[in-house]
């Protein structure tokens, strides 16, 4: 999922439009344009630019809808009426004719007897249009009750093949987005590669995990922006978390990270943030002894991100020979892998985190 929304968040930065329009088409329901010709799916392009909504970086104006399955979503559905009175499918429909005089109806055909008009039920001649008899332009009947209708009951078939009626028919709302101009700084930090960090870690010959899920001693597992084995061992020697968030680091997010950290076991924590952070979060990070990494951008992040771990490394012992994983560790814990997936859990656990407040 969070690779997906990085994805968008590239080519929004990269074609810099304020406005993402939609377009509906038969084929992909709803589809925005701007992101043809990417890698990324019409549905997580949908996917990702509501999250992005969600998250306040969009903003979003309903501008059509669009109708679709209850039960699958699918857009794609074919109409089929049914008689009204008896639910049959079997129905014809066309021109009708009304003879006043007796009531009866029927299709325009079985009163044509050569150039005149005969009433089938009465055998009376007809005259006078709107006087005699009167016509109606469609007019449904139903071959199974004979009963005659202008409004058939209407089902919906999905492309699934599920079936509904007009009243259970969800209708979604297509929406344009829009970048608010005060967010722009912030998407161009979001679309960062979280590896462009931590790369020239990895060449310092450490072992690297982005973003990382590693179990506390509670059970629980978190996640973090990212972490860093010194040595082949179950616990990392450090764990970060990368702030995006436009507001400055709070000490509720310092406190995120601390306990996630201590639950894991994990002696150094790092937080980077490109937003400042508030006098008690640092105060806290302080009193903690949880690094805050304060970058003016992804460079100059990742410049002081080197500087502090290289000073960490100073105090570490020197790594054992990387010897192969013991057999039975290496069914449950692989070799840290650098992935290049932005850390999204942690990115979302921080805005929920910051809805709670
Ligand atoms: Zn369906
Ligand atoms: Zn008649
Ligand atoms: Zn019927």
């Amino acid at each position: 999922m969070g690779e997906k929304v990085r994805k968008v968040l590239k080519v929004l930065k990269d074609v810099n439009v304020d406005s993402i329009e939609p377009k509906v088409e038969f084929n992909s329901g709803v589809k925005y344009p701007i992101f043809d010709g990417t890698v990324i799916s019409v549905e997580d392009v949908r996917e990702s630019l509501l999250l992005l909504h969600e998250a306040g970086i969009l903003k979003s104006e309903v501008v059509d809808n669009i109708a679709v399955c209850p039960h699958c979503l699918s857009h794609k559905l074919m109409i089929r009426t049914q008689c009204p009175s008896c639910g049959s499918p079997k129905l014809v429909r066309g021109r009708m004719i009304e003879h006043l005089a007796c009531g009866h109806i029927d299709f325009e055909e079985k009163f044509k007897s050569g150039e005149v008009l005969f009433c089938p039920n009465c055998r009376k001649p007809l005259g006078q249009l709107g006087v005699d008899y009167r016509t109606f332009s469609s007019l449904y009947r139903c071959l199974n009750c004979m009963s005659v209708f202008s409004n058939p009951k209407i089902e919906y078939l999905c492309s699934s093949g599920h079936s509904f009626s007009e009243n259970d028919l969800a209708v979604h709302s297509v929406m344009a987005f829009k970048v608010s101009p005060d967010k722009r700084s912030l998407i161009e930090r979001m679309a960062f590669d979280v590896e462009d960090i931590l790369k020239p870690l990895m060449d310092m010959g450490l072992s690297i995990k982005a973003p990382a899920t590693l179990q506390g001693r509670s059970g629980i597992k978190h996640d973090f922006s990212f972490a860093i084995w010194y040595e082949y061992e179950d616990t990392p020697s450090i764990v970060g978390s990368i702030h995006l968030l436009d507001r400055a680091l709070s000490a509720t997010d310092v406190l995120a990270l601390w306990a996630k950290a201590n639950d894991v076991g994990v002696q150094h924590r790092v937080m980077i943030t490109f937003s400042g952070v508030s006098e008690d979060g640092r105060r806290l990070a302080a009193a903690y002894n949880l690094k805050i990494i304060e970058g003016k951008d992804a460079q100059d992040a990742a410049e002081k991100v080197r500087e502090h771990i290289t000073e960490l490394l100073k105090g570490m012992k020197p790594p054992a020979p990387k010897a192969p994983m013991p057999e039975a560790k290496k069914e449950e814990k692989k070799e840290p892998t650098v992935l290049t997936r932005f850390p999204w859990d942690t990115f979302y656990f921080a805005i929920n985190l910051t809805r709670l407040i």
